[in-house]
């Protein structure tokens, strides 16, 4: 549900970005018929026996892949540890750098791979670790393999992770509504401007790609925050990228708040995303 409502909440592709996928969809001949320029965020989701090739890109003639097919879109990624592992390292790339390169036996090609990454997976193979209401019989040896599959470099690349759980039928079926796409969609953009203005006429476009001297500047926190990043830091053994990540994804809850400065609470909901730090 949540790969299918984000493109509703994100910006429509700006020209320059339509161009650029466009020309990758022509290339790949994947251009849906009588469309000149593609209108809107592409969304793939490749299942987890699609080959490599077929996922980032390659073949005797090189062709786009599915990362690259998700140019300025969205990369969903069902069942994440059933994807082999092989193929999970080759994200760390474009996830990094916004290319994928092949390398040929001459020559390497390099593909433009620019998404957003949503992946899920179960909390254990049988997928009942957390559920309230049913039993899981999963030992802590094969939930420990289960959840090794992903690699702590690559769950380092990734700035949210969340756990979801189970909806009870009743609320399901409730007549509760949340914000509708079209509010969300506005406060997504209000926050975008806010960024487009703050990295003025530099390369960077979004809080997410903040160069290290950006993020000096922009992600000051006050006495409390820090205390608050030190705390999780030590506690948690985060990484100096997640420090990186949990100081980006706090610029931004603030934005979406339109604060100023980065307040604590601020902090403590960018740390509350590193859900998998803690696990792996
Ligand atoms: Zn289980």
């Amino acid at each position: 549900m949540l790969s299918k409502r984000i493109p509703t909440i994100l910006p429509p592709l700006s020209l320059t970005e339509s161009l650029e996928t466009t020309r990758i969809y022509s290339a790949a001949g994947k251009m849906p018929a009588g469309q000149a320029l593609l209108a809107r965020r592409p969304v793939r989701s490749p299942h987890h026996s699609a080959s490599g090739p077929a996922l980032v890109g390659g073949g005797s003639i090189p062709q786009a892949g599915e990362v690259s097919l998700a140019h300025h879109g969205l990369l969903f990624l069902d069942e994440f540890p059933e994807f082999p592992r092989t193929i999970l390292e080759t994200l760390r790339q474009p996830l990094e750098d916004g290319v994928v390169t092949i390398a040929r036996s001459h020559s390497a090609i390099t593909f433009p791979a620019r998404f957003m990454l949503v992946a899920a997976m179960n909390p254990c193979p049988c997928g009942y670790f957390t559920d309230p209401n049913k039993p899981c019989k999963c030992s802590p040896l094969q939930i420990d393999k289960y959840l090794s599959r992903i690699s702590g470099p690559l769950i380092d690349r990734i700035d949210i992770h969340i756990e979801v759980p189970p909806v009870p039928y009743r609320e399901l079926r409730g007549e509760h509504t949340g914000s509708s796409s079209d509010e969300m969609r506005a406060q997504v953009e209000r926050a975008r401007r806010i960024q487009r203005e703050r990295f003025g006429d530099t390369s960077t476009i979004l809080n997410a790609r903040m160069t290290p001297k950006q993020l000096r500047r922009y992600c000051r926190l006050d006495a409390a925050g820090e205390q608050l990043l030190k705390q999780a830091l030590t506690e948690l053994g985060l990484s100096a990228r997640a420090h990186d990540k949990i100081l980006r994804v706090a610029r931004t809850i603030a934005d979406l708040a339109a604060e100023e400065n980065i307040r604590p609470e601020h902090v403590s909901e960018a740390i509350m995303y590193r859900r998998l730090d803690r696990q792996l």
